[in-house]
C-alpha cells in the first residue's frame, strides 16, 4: 500500500482540474476540504469553488456523497478521485490561473483522506512547460518535463503554497546560514536593490533577538499584478505570499512602505503564529472554526514587531516609525468598539465579522488593540528591567519553551512568561486591555514619554481624533 497521495493537477482556462491517487482502501473512507485557511480566521468555505467531485470505479465516474459541507463520502475500492476548482480570485490566500501563472493556495483546493492526515502528498503540475519558473517552499524536481513536488504530510502541504510562471523576478540572500529567496510576479519589486537590502537587514535583525531561525530555507512569494487591485499578506511555515497592485500603487512610495511591512510582519509569523502558536490551532483544524483569544498575540504582536524591527534594522527612521504608529493609534482611537469588546473577546469572534466594519462600535481589532497593547506591554518590560529587557526577550523565550517544540501557548503561560521577564506581573495591562476595555489614552502617554516622546491628540466637529507624536 502506497503511503502517500499523487495528485495531477492541469488547468483550462480559469480552471484546476485534479486527479488523486490515494491509497486503496477495503471499506468505505472520507475525504475533506479545509473550510478555512490559516492566517484568516474565519470561515472560508472553499467548497464554493467546488465544481465537481467525483471517484472513479472500475473506469467510470460517479458523484460522492456529500456528508457536510466540505466532506464526501467515498465507497469501498474506490482509490482514484477527481476534482475541479474554479480558480479565477487573486488574493494573498486565493487559487488563481490565467495564461501567465499558476497560483495556488494548497489549503483552498486540495483533498486530504479524514484519519490519515499523515499520509505524504506527491504533486505533479502536469501542463506547467518545463521552461516555467516554479517558486515554493515545497521540495520538487523534474521528472520527465514535469515539476513534481513533494510533502510530508497534511499540514505541510496546506500550509505551502505556489507559483509558477514563465517569469519571475528572482533574488536571493543568505543571512545566519539560512538561505532566503525573494520571488516576483508581475511587477519587478520598486527600488529592487534597496527593497533585497531592507529584506536582509529585517532577516538579520530579526533573527538576532530570536536567536535561530526556524527552518534552512524561507520564500518570499510576491504577486505584483500590474492590472488587478489587491494589498494582502499571508505568513507560511517556511514562505509567506505577499499580493499588491496595480502597477502605480506597487511603485509608489506608499507602496514601497506597505510591502515593507507588510514583509517584515509576515516573517516575524515564522516564528510567532506559525510554531508560537495558540493552542486552539495546534495543530491546525480545517474541519471547523477554531476561535482563539489570543488573536491578540498571533496578530497584535506581530503587528507591533514588524514595524519596530523594520526601525531596529535601519530600514526606516524614528519620524518614519513614528508616522507608523500614529496611524496605528488613529485606528485605534477612532474606533469606539475598543470600548465595548475586549480584543480577547473580539478574537474569539473573528470568525463572525473580524475581517469587516461590522456593526459600528461593536468589535476591536486584534491587529490594531493587539498592537497597541503590545507596545504598552514592550513599555512596561523596559521600564521595569531598566532597559535590560523587552517584549523581543519575552518574546525568544517564548520561542525556546513552546515554539521549537510547537507546544501550543496559552493565556495563562503567556503573561507567565511576560512576569518572568519583566521580574513583575502585568496583570493590569492583561485585565484593562487584552480581557478589558479601559480606554488606553494615558498609559499611551505614559509609554510614549517613556520613549522620549510626547503624545498630542486633536479632535475635530465630527469627532475624529488625530493623534500626533513629537520629540519631548
Ligand atoms: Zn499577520
Amino acid at each position: 500500500m502506497s503511503s502517500l497521495i499523487k495528485v495531477s493537477i492541469n488547468s483550462s482556462g480559469s480552471s484546476l482540474n485534479f486527479e488523486a491517487q490515494f491509497p486503496d482502501s477495503n471499506s468505505l473512507w472520507e475525504i475533506q476540504l479545509p473550510c478555512w485557511r490559516p492566517g484568516r480566521y474565519e470561515l472560508g468555505n472553499f467548497a464554493q469553488y467546488i465544481t465537481s467531485m467525483v471517484g472513479v470505479q472500475d473506469g467510470q465516474e460517479i458523484r460522492l456523497k456529500k456528508l457536510d459541507h466540505h466532506r464526501w463520502q467515498v465507497p469501498a475500492g474506490v482509490s482514484t478521485i477527481k476534482w475541479g476548482f474554479h480558480a479565477d480570485i487573486l488574493n494573498a490566500g486565493s487559487t488563481f490561473v490565467r495564461e501567465d501563472l499558476q497560483y495556488v493556495n494548497p489549503v483552498n483546493c486540495m483533498l486530504y483522506k479524514v484519519g490519515d492526515e499523515g499520509l505524504g502528498y506527491e504533486i505533479c503540475l502536469c501542463d506547467v512547460p518545463a521552461d516555467w519558473t516554479l517558486a515554493t517552499a515545497l521540495p520538487y524536481e523534474m521528472v520527465g518535463g514535469n515539476f513534481v513536488m513533494q510533502a510530508r504530510d497534511m499540514q505541510h502541504i496546506m500550509d505551502s503554497p505556489w507559483m509558477a510562471s514563465p517569469e519571475l523576478w528572482h533574488a536571493g540572500y543568505e543571512v545566519e546560514g539560512v538561505e532566503f529567496h525573494v520571488w516576483s510576479y508581475g511587477c519587478k519589486p520598486p527600488r529592487a536593490e534597496k527593497f533585497v537590502e531592507d529584506h536582509i537587514a529585517f532577516s538579520k535583525s530579526q533573527i538576532a533577538y530570536f536567536g535561530t531561525f526556524p527552518a534552512d530555507f524561507y520564500h518570499f512569494l510576491y504577486l505584483l499584478p500590474k492590472d488587478i487591485e489587491v494589498r494582502h499578506g499571508v505568513e507560511h511555515e517556511d514562505s509567506t505570499v505577499i499580493a499588491l497592485g496595480p502597477e502605480d500603487k506597487v511603485n509608489s512610495d506608499y507602496g514601497y512602505d506597505e510591502l515593507m511591512s507588510i514583509a517584515s510582519h509576515e516573517l516575524y509569523h515564522a516564528w510567532n503564529v506559525k510554531r508560537i502558536r495558540p493552542s486552539e490551532w495546534m495543530p491546525y483544524n480545517f474541519t471547523k472554526a477554531c476561535p482563539s483569544k489570543l488573536g491578540y498575540i498571533a496578530e497584535g504582536v506581530t503587528t507591533y514587531m514588524g514595524d519596530l524591527f523594520l526601525f531596529e534594522a535601519g530600514c526606516i527612521d524614528l519620524e518614519n516609525w513614528c508616522g507608523k504608529i500614529e496611524v496605528l493609534l488613529s485606528r485605534h482611537l477612532n474606533n469606539p468598539g475598543r470600548l465595548n469588546m475586549s480584543v480577547a473577546d473580539s478574537s474569539f469572534d473573528t470568525w463572525l465579522d473580524g475581517y469587516r466594519p461590522g456593526v459600528p462600535g461593536r468589535k476591536g481589532s486584534i491587529y490594531v488593540e493587539g498592537a497597541v497593547l503590545a507596545f504598552l506591554c514592550d513599555c512596561r518590560i523596559m521600564k521595569v528591567s531598566g532597559h535590560e529587557k523587552s517584549l523581543s526577550t519575552a518574546m525568544t523565550l517564548l520561542w525556546d519553551r513552546f515554539g521549537k517544540d510547537r507546544i501550543g501557548l496559552t493565556s495563562e503561560a503567556y503573561w507567565d512568561v511576560l512576569a518572568e521577564v519583566a521580574g513583575e506581573r502585568l496583570d493590569d495591562l492583561r485585565d484593562d486591555y487584552a480581557y478589558g476595555v479601559k480606554d488606553s489614552w494615558d498609559d499611551l502617554v505614559e509609554a510614549m514619554a517613556f520613549n522620549g516622546l510626547k503624545l498630542n491628540k486633536t479632535i475635530d466637529e465630527k469627532g475624529v481624533v488625530t493623534p500626533k507624536l513629537s520629540k519631548l
